[in-house]
C-alpha cells in the first residue's frame, strides 16, 4: 500500500549517523520503504562529529528517536553507549543498527548479513565454497565472520599480514576454523585464485574517485569464479568490469548495502522490508550522485 509522504504528530524518526553523511543514499533507501508500506515513519541524515556522539545517543532516547544506522566513524565508538547487543555485535565489536525500544538501546550489526543475504539471493550458498576476501578491516572481519559461521573455505590476502592474522585467530577461537591468510602478491594471489569459487574485495581499492584500480590483474580472473566488490560508488568496479569480461559472474556493492538496509528497516518495523522498492531507490539515488 503506497502513501502519499506526509508527517504527523505520531510520525515515528528514523535516521543515520556518521561523519561526513552528505553523500549517503539510505535516506532514498528506507523513506522509499516506509512509503510503500504505508508506514508512519521518516528516516533522516545527522551529521554527528565524534565528539559529539554521547549527546547524540542522550539525543536518541530524550526525543524517542524508533532507531538509527550508524556509520563512520562510530561504528566501535557507539558500543559502550548502548544499553544491550547482539551476539553478533558481541562478537564483531562494531555496530551498524540501533533500536530503542522504550528508551533501552540496542545495537545490531546488518552489514554483514547484508553480504550473506545478496549471496542467497544469487542463490550461492557459501558453505564449502573457497572464498578469497581481499582486506582485513571492519568490513572484511564482519563477512569473514558471516562466512566462517556457514562453514566457507576462507583465505584472507592482504597488503598487511597482521590484521589479516587477527581476524583469523578470533575466528579459530570462535568457530574453531582455520583461516589461511597471506600477503598481498601478484604471485599469492594467482595461487590462491586458482581454486577460488568467490573472491571479495572488502578493501577501499576501487572506490570514486580512483575507478581505475583494481588490486587483481584481470588475467587472474576466470569464468567459474563470483566476484563480490561490496564498494558501491561506483556501482561497476574496475574489478567487476575485468571480471565480466573474463566471463566471471559478479555482484555489486550496492546489494550488500540493500541487504544490510532491508535488515535494519524489519528490526525497526516488525514489517518484511519491499526489496526491489529499496533497490530502485538507492540505484537512482547513486546514478544521480555519480551525474
Ligand atoms: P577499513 O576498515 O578502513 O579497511 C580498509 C581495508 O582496505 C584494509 O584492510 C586495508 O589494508 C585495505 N586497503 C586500503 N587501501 C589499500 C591499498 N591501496 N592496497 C591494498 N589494500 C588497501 O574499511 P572498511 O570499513 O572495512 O570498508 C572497506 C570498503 O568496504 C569501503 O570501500 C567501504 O565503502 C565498503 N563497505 C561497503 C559496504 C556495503 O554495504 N556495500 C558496507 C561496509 C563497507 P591494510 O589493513 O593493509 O591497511
Amino acid at each position: 500500500m503506497k502513501s502519499s509522504f506526509m508527517i504527523h504528530g505520531k510520525t515515528r524518526i528514523s535516521g543515520i549517523i556518521g561523519d561526513p553523511i552528505e553523500h549517503t543514499v539510505s535516506p532514498a533507501m528506507q523513506n522509499a520503504a516506509f512509503q510503500e508500506l504505508g508506514l508512519d515513519y521518516v528516516y533522516v541524515p545527522f551529521r554527528v562529529r565524534k565528539e559529539d556522539l554521547n549527546q547524540a545517543i542522550q539525543g536518541v532516547r530524550a526525543l524517542n528517536i524508533r532507531g538509527l544506522n550508524v556509520t563512520i566513524p562510530h561504528k566501535v565508538a557507539i558500543i559502550p553507549l548502548l544499553d544491550e547487543q547482539d551476539s553478533v555485535v558481541a562478537n564483531l565489536g562494531a555496530v551498524n543498527t540501533i533500536v530503542n525500544e522504550n528508551g533501552i538501546l540496542r545495537g545490531y550489526n546488518t552489514d554483514a548479513l547484508g553480504f550473506l543475504k545478496a549471496l542467497l539471493a544469487e542463490q550461492v550458498p557459501p558453505a564449502r565454497k573457497n572464498v578469497v576476501i581481499l582486506g582485513s578491516g571492519g568490513a572484511a572481519r564482519a563477512i569473514a565472520f558471516f562466512l566462517a559461521d556457514q562453514s566457507a573455505n576462507i583465505t584472507i590476502v592482504n597488503r598487511h599480514a597482521e590484521p589479516a592474522q587477527q581476524i583469523a585467530n578470533r575466528m579459530l577461537g570462535l568457530f574453531r576454523r582455520a583461516i589461511k591468510v597471506c600477503e598481498l602478491t601478484r604471485e599469492n594471489l594467482r595461487k590462491v585464485l586458482r581454486e577460488a569459487d568467490i573472491l571479495v574485495n572488502a578493501t577501499n581499492v576501487g572506490m570514486t574517485p580512483d575507478v581505475d584500480t583494481s588490486l587483481v590483474p584481470a588475467e587472474l580472473l576466470k569464468s567459474g569464479l563470483l566476484v563480490f566488490d561490496i564498494i558501491y560508488n561506483p556501482l561497476k568496479t574496475r574489478l567487476l568490469r575485468d571480471a565480466e569480461q573474463q566471463g566471471a559472474r559478479v555482484i555489486s556493492g550496492v546489494e550488500m548495502l540493500i541487504y544490510q538496509g532491508a535488515a535494519a528497516f524489519e528490526l525497526w518495523t516488525g514489517r518484511k522490508a519491499p526489496v526491489e522498492v529499496m533497490r530502485k531507490a538507492a540505484l537512482e539515488a547513486l546514478n544521480s550522485h555519480e551525474e
